[in-house]
């Protein structure tokens, strides 16, 4: 079993560094949050007194943070941690951010000896909590290899999907369409409503249909269709829908840097952003429904 300093225990790094614990690793966690700090000390982690403990003296540091400037500021801000960081240990940021950013950390840290691994996660809070997450790594394929032994524990699926910063483009791709395909599936959900069908029914009848998609399956936007979603509990939890905004941007700076068109992508961008502004910013991201309701619009 290996020790492991955790940093960012929100609906999702919560949840992941529980599921080290659970597997027997010697688990040290810090945040900013007390609150998230007591849930993982009843699980049995150790709780650092600032992000430097957390990773003195471990083989493996994960990051688990909302954005950007987040993992820029943690590992490379004036109180940066990345100088602490012993040579041996292998770094696993799983946090969505720029691919540059990503790229610029592993340079940093190759530097003075310690490997990086950019590791994105797709699955959502429910997979987080069951161990099911898919990690989206750029880096060495070595080290990727080696970072298993704590993945494993965290998720069913590791891909490489190339060097470093790979894992952010393929997860910003892979968002950029589960946007799209949320605001599709609520939208044709709303309009079978307005015209007098049942949610239940029409979900049933589009997911044995060409309409098929995950989140008919698995995180239905109208509440009620299913139980233990976000919908079903005033879309609380889950991921919210400025991370969503926040990875939609992230999609247009990768496509304009090449000049992909992406014109859904932009479409998207612009309802996530206007829903925000509605006043949903907290809120799971699958309350864009909402935004499709013309009561409610009216
Ligand atoms: P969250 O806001 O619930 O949690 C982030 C945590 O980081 C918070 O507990 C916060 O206190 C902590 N934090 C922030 N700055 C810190 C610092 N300097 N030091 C220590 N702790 C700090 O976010 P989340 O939903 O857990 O998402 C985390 C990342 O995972 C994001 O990049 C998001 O885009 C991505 N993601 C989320 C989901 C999801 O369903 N929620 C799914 C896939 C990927």
């Amino acid at each position: 079993m290996a020790k492991v300093g955790f940093i960012g225990l929100g609906n999702m790094g919560g949840p992941m560094a529980e599921n080290l614990v659970k597997a027997g690793h010697d688990v040290k966690v810090f945040d900013l949050s007390a609150e998230a700090l007591a849930r993982l000390e009843q699980a049995g982690a150790k709780v650092a007194d600032s992000a430097k403990a957390a990773v003195a003296d471990v083989e493996f540091v994960v990051s688990m943070l909302p954005a950007s400037k987040h993992v820029q500021s943690l590992y490379l801000g004036e109180q940066g941690i990345a100088e602490h960081i012993d040579s041996q240990t292998l770094v696993i940021d799983s946090s969505t951010i720029d691919a540059q950013t990503a790229r610029d950390l592993a340079v940093t840290l190759n530097k003075q000896g310690v490997r990086f691994i950019d590791a994105p996660v797709s699955g959502g809070t429910a997979g987080a909590k069951a161990a099911t997450l898919t990690f989206i790594c750029g880096g060495d394929a070595a080290d990727i290899e080696e970072a298993r032994a704590v993945l494993g524990n965290m998720g069913k699926n590791v891909f490489r999907a190339g060097d470093h910063g790979a894992g952010q483009v393929a997860k910003i791709c892979n968002n950029m369409l589960l946007a799209i395909l949320m605001a599709g599936t609520s939208e044709a959900l709303q309009l079978g409503r307005a015209n007098g069908l049942d949610p239940k029914v029409l979900s049933q009848i589009m997911l044995q249909s060409s309409g098929r998609n995950w989140t008919l399956e698995v995180y239905n936007p109208c509440p009620y269709v299913m139980e233990g979603v976000p919908s079903s509990n005033n879309y609380a939890g889950g991921f919210q829908v400025d991370l969503m905004a926040k990875d939609l941007g992230l999609a247009m700076d990768t496509a304009q840097a090449v000049e992909a068109r992406t014109p859904l992508g932009e479409m998207a961008q612009s309802l996530y952003q206007q829903h925000s502004q509605d006043g949903f910013g907290g809120k799971d991201f699958s309350s864009i429904f909402n935004y499709f309701d013309t009561k409610l619009n009216q």
